[in-house]
């Protein structure tokens, strides 16, 4: 497994960056995680665009995409995994701890590659159970930053009580998305999800989704919901590039639909693999 650290890549324990670096002290810092599949990159071009997106929404000096681009492909090829997970993190740069920032620091780039194993089977083919919790984050989730912390909170409370994951839920009991992924609702043979605000990720899966919606004619609906519709909703899939599709059949105790895994949830994670074999 091996890191990137600024121009430099060498084994992932030989990594390591400055104590005064605004990442590890503000959490002043954008990540991506970029998955590969049959030794290919899948939809990097909409993880590059995001990534400028977050750089832009913190006022991060651009750093032109090529570059980053490159960087990333020399690792994936250095590394020569078939199925690679890219982690991307770029911080604002080091300086002595202060809240206020020189706009003209270097930003701070680094990667780690390592091989994905795949997330146990019987997940996909049976389904999660998960909770609900207040979302406590901040105001621009759509920004891909590394403060993960309510996220991380909220996964362990999931696990400690004996589920997968947790989904945030908003003051007005409006469903949002889960701790590393985005969440959709079937009901009546129509697909609901969160619309893209400030309020959730613009996840890569989630746009993947969507696409293969509208090719195969599938109705979808990007509009608010609340937990009510969550609870009552014939099947519930989380997204993202970790968790692909992921069926959840309980959440808060709560039986979904028949309690199995719904035939557009199954439909829509074979799709989604058909898409990343195929390297759209
Ligand atoms: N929402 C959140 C909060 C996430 O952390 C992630 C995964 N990074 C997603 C959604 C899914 O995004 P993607 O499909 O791009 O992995």
């Amino acid at each position: 497994d091996l890191a990137y650290l600024n121009g430099d890549i060498m084994p992932i324990e030989k990594a390591t960056v400055p104590i005064e670096d605004r990442g590890y002290q503000f959490g002043d810092g954008v990540y991506e995680y970029i998955a590969s599949y049959a030794g290919r990159l899948f939809m990097l071009g909409a993880h590059l665009d995001r990534l400028e997106r977050s750089m832009g929404g913190l006022d991060f000096p651009p750093i032109p995409r090529s570059r980053i681009k490159a960087a990333i492909v020399d690792l994936f090829e250095r590394a020569g995994y078939d199925r690679a997970g890219i982690y991307i993190q770029i911080t604002r740069g080091v300086a002595p701890r202060n809240h206020a920032f020189d706009p003209t620091l270097s930003p701070q780039v680094v990667m780690t590659i390592r091989q994905i194993n795949a997330l146990p089977e019987n997940l996909h083919r049976d389904g999660i159970t998960a909770i609900t919790v207040r979302d406590i984050r901040w105001g621009r989730c759509d920004i891909k930053t590394i403060q993960l912390l309510a996220n991380s909170l909220a996964k362990q409370k999931a696990l400690s009580e004996g589920h997968s994951d947790a989904i945030f839920i908003s003051d007005q009991n409006v469903v949002r998305e889960g701790t590393s992924s985005n969440l959709f609702i079937v009901k009546g043979g129509q697909l609901i999800t969160h619309p893209l605000t400030p309020n959730i990720l613009p996840g890569i899966t989630r746009m993947a989704i969507i696409d293969i919606c509208r090719e195969t004619d599938l109705k979808i609906d990007e509009s608010f919901f609340t937990t009510d519709a969550l609870y009552h909703a014939d099947e519930v899939f989380l997204t993202g590039t970790v968790t692909e599709v992921m069926p959840v059949t309980q959440i808060d105790g709560r039986c979904i639909g028949d309690g199995n895994v719904g035939p557009l949830t199954r439909k829509l994670y074979d799709g989604l693999r058909q898409k990343a074999l195929a390297g759209a």
